[in-house]
């Protein structure tokens, strides 16, 4: 059976029934041989390095519902906040200072006039207090093709878009189904952030109630048909005060999400070797060790959260965040440690940009 395995671990492609299969592995050394692959494509490609992103989480103000997440709109236990420009300089001019190269401003969805303007103007002052020296990364949802354009123009280079689920059923079983939250606008969506010229990352959830492998194979065509730049993906956990919760008994264990997290990232590393992955919080979540073993079965990209200590505890889109009282200086500290421990560089003052959307716009 392992030479099955080792031989679809020798394509660099693979076909929905071929991801099945890999995806299906269940013994301690199957899923070594695949984690192993991972970690060879990208020593291969883009090498044994790791990116740094500061994280700022702007604001939990949230106009949608999705079921999973517990910011919420609804949710009246969050206290909500929207960090001031200041404080969003201070972690931009730290994030400067320690050599990240790269930053990601992170929010609930919100759609007026006066949050992309507010957005606008904190790239701009973001860019003139740190020389221009920081990439930036969006995370702030669906948004209009000519709000994309303007955040675009006024600096930001990468935009994080996650569909959650590319299964359409499944898709409105974690969302309410209404125009808020609709499957097809957030494809578009996808599709006008490339227009508009940004490296699009997206991303899943893995292990939902009801999720099938089938269901992640076609997670990872899907990155591939959309040629994405950067993938977000982790293991999905349950938050007590959301409705998904009540579907916990359908969930497979910790352990079981854990290490489907890894295989994924490793499978992704496989079929799209030059795209920027990130170790999840999540990953983190489920396991003391999750960044370390989510760069090792082939992820490149780590955020340390940047958010005021003060406010992290209200930005919790499920139950457990780790590091909810480490100062930034900590963490940073902590992950430097960390990286350098399993053979891996951490690459100080660069950008990080995706090596994918360089070749795929000929830069590289
Ligand atoms: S997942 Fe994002 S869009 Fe959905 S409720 Fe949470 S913060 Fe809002």
């Amino acid at each position: 059976m392992s030479e099955q395995i080792e031989s679809l671990l020798q394509k660099t492609q693979h076909t929905k029934d071929e991801l099945i299969r890999l995806l299906s592995v269940q013994s301690a050394h199957e899923t070594q041989l695949v984690l192993d692959k991972g970690l060879e494509v990208k020593a291969a490609h883009p090498g044994r390095k790791v990116y740094l992103r500061g994280l700022i989480e702007l604001s939990n103000v949230c106009s949608k519902n999705c079921y999973y997440c517990g910011i919420r709109a609804v949710n009246i236990k969050v206290e909500r906040y929207t960090l001031s420009t200041e404080e969003v300089l201070n972690a931009a001019h730290f994030s400067w200072q320690q050599g990240f190269g790269s930053l990601v401003i992170q929010t609930g969805e919100q759609k007026s006039t006066r949050f992309t303007s507010q957005i606008s103007s904190l790239l701009q002052e973001i860019h003139k207090h740190t020389n221009n020296e920081l990439t930036i990364t969006l995370s702030c949802g669906e948004q209009s093709q000519e709000t994309y354009k303007e955040w675009r123009q006024a600096g930001a280079d990468r935009y994080l878009l996650r569909i959650e689920t590319t299964n359409k059923e499944l898709f409105y079983q974690i969302h309410p189904h209404d125009k808020n939250h609709d499957f097809d606008q957030r494809m578009n969506a996808l599709a006008d952030l490339k227009h508009a010229g940004f490296q699009v990352g997206t991303g899943v959830m893995i292990g939902l109630p009801n999720q099938t492998i089938a269901d992640l194979a076609d997670d990872l065509l899907f990155f591939r048909s959309l040629d994405v730049d950067m993938v977000g993906m982790g293991p999905y956990i349950e938050h007590a005060d959301t409705p998904l919760f009540s579907s916990a008994h359908l969930l497979w264990s910790p352990s079981e999400r854990f290490r489907m997290g890894l295989i994924m990232i490793a499978l992704l590393r496989i079929n799209m070797p030059w795209i920027n992955i990130a170790a999840s919080t999540a990953l983190e979540t489920l396991d003391p060790l999750g960044r370390q073993k989510g760069i090792l079965a082939g992820a490149n990209v780590v955020m340390p959260n940047l958010t005021p200590v003060s406010n992290r505890r209200n930005y919790q889109l499920y139950d457990n965040k780790p590091n909810l009282d480490k100062d930034a200086s900590l963490s940073t500290k902590t992950l430097n440690e960390v990286v350098s421990s399993i053979g891996e560089t951490i690459c100080l003052h660069e950008s990080g940009n995706s090596l994918h959307y360089l070749k795929r716009t000929g830069l590289f």
